[in-house]
C-alpha cells in the first residue's frame, strides 16, 4: 500500500520502519530531516512537506509530540490536510487531546478525506520489538482499511467504536493509570528507603507479590535503579497527557483528584528542569520529599 508517515520522533521512527519492512510504499517526514533520511536506506522516500508525505497515499500515519505540533501538520499551508487525497485516510497515533480528534473528524471529513483514531501503549523499546498495543476507533470501514497496517506494528489492537475520540478517552484513561502508578511507587520506594531497605530488595520482594503487571513490573525496576535517563518517554509529554486527562475529565464533568495532584509534582518538576528525563522520575521527587538523596 502507499503510505505517508509524519513524526519520526522516539516512537514514529520504529513504527514507520515496521511498515518499511511490510514492504508498503512509505513516505517519510519529519520538522529535523535527518530522522527521515535515516529511513532511506530502508526504501522509504523522504517527503519535503506534510503534504507531499501525503501525495498518492491511502494512508497517512502522524507521530507527533502534541496537540500544536499536530495541529501544525494537519492544517498548515503545507499541511496534511491539504494534501491528502479524497477519500484516503489519515490515522493518528499520537497522544492528543479528545477535542483535537473531534476536530480532525470534523475537518476531513469536510475535505472529503477520512480520520481513524489510533493512539498506541508501549515505550519506545516496545515500539522496536513490534509490541506496542493499538487502540483505535473511527468509521468501521475506514479502521478495517487500516488494520493490516496496524497489525504490522504492534502486538494487538482494540477497536472501541465509530468516534475517533473514543481511542484518545482510553489512551488518556490508561496514562493516568500509569501515572497513578509511578506516582504510589515513587512513594512506596521513598519509605522503604528512609527505613534503611535496599531499593533493589524491596523490588525484588514487590516483584515477586505484585509485579505480574508488566508496566507495574517495568517501573518498578526503573525506580528501583534510579534510572531516569535517556528519557523513554519525556516528563514534559507526561505533563502534557495529565492535562489532557484533566481536560477532558473537565468537560465531562467528572473529578479526577489523583490526576490534579499528579498534574502538580509534574509542574514541580519542570520547575526543577527535568522536562526531558524520563516521566517516571516523578519517584525521584516522592525520595527527595523524604528527605533521601537523589541522583
Ligand atoms: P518525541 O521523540 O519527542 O518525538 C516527537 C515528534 O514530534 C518528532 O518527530 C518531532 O519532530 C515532532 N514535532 C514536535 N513538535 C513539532 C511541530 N511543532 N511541528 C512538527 N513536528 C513536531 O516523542 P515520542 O516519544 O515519539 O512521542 C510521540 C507521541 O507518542 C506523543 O504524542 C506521545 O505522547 C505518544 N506516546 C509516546 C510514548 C513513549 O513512551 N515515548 C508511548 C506512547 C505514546 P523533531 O524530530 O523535529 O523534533
Amino acid at each position: 500500500m502507499k503510505l505517508g508517515f509524519i513524526g519520526l520522533g522516539n516512537m514514529g521512527h520504529a513504527m514507520a520502519k515496521h511498515l518499511l519492512a511490510a514492504k508498503h510504499e512509505v513516505a517519510v517526514y519529519n520538522r529535523s530531516r535527518p530522522k527521515a533520511e535515516s529511513l532511506r536506506p530502508l526504501g522509504a522516500r523522504v517527503a519535503e512537506t506534510p503534504a507531499d508525505a501525503a501525495r498518492g497515499a491511502e494512508v497517512v500515519f502522524t507521530m507527533l509530540a502534541d496537540d500544536p505540533a499536530v495541529e501544525q501538520v494537519v492544517f498548515g499551508e503545507t499541511g496534511l490536510l491539504a494534501g491528502l487525497a479524497q477519500g484516503a485516510v489519515h490515522v493518528s497515533s499520537s497522544t492528543i487531546s479528545v477535542a483535537l480528534s473531534d476536530r480532525l473528524a470534523q475537518a476531513h471529513e469536510k475535505a472529503g478525506q477520512r480520520y481513524v483514531s489510533a493512539p498506541v501503549f508501549g515505550r519506545p523499546d516496545a515500539a522496536e520489538a513490534k509490541q506496542l498495543y493499538v487502540v483505535a476507533a473511527g468509521p468501521t470501514a475506514d479502521v478495517e482499511r487500516c488494520r493490516p497496517l496496524l497489525v504490522a506494528l504492534s502486538r494487538g489492537m482494540s477497536v472501541l467504536g465509530e468516534k475517533p475520540s473514543m481511542a484518545n478517552v482510553v489512551k488518556l484513561s490508561g496514562n493516568f493509570l500509569i501515572v497513578s502508578m509511578i506516582e504510589a511507587l515513587g512513594e512506596a520506594f521513598a519509605l522503604a528507603r528512609k527505613s534503611g531497605i535496599e531499593p533493589k530488595a524491596f523490588e525484588q520482594i514487590f516483584q515477586a507479590v505484585m509485579g505480574q503487571t508488566p508496566v507495574l513490573s517495568r517501573y518498578a525496576t526503573l525506580i528501583s535503579a534510579g534510572q531516569y535517563e535517556p528519557a523513554g518517554f519525556a516528563l514534559r509529554l507526561g505533563l502534557k497527557d495529565v492535562r489532557l486527562v484533566l481536560e477532558a475529565a473537565g468537560a465531562a464533568q467528572v473529578p479526577m483528584p489523583f490526576a490534579s495532584l499528579a498534574r502538580d509534582h509534574y509542574l514541580a518538576a519542570m520547575a526543577k528542569g527535568m522536562g526531558d528525563v524520563d516521566w517516571s522520575a516523578l519517584a525521584a521527587l516522592a525520595a527527595e520529599r523524604a528527605g533521601l538523596p537523589v541522583k
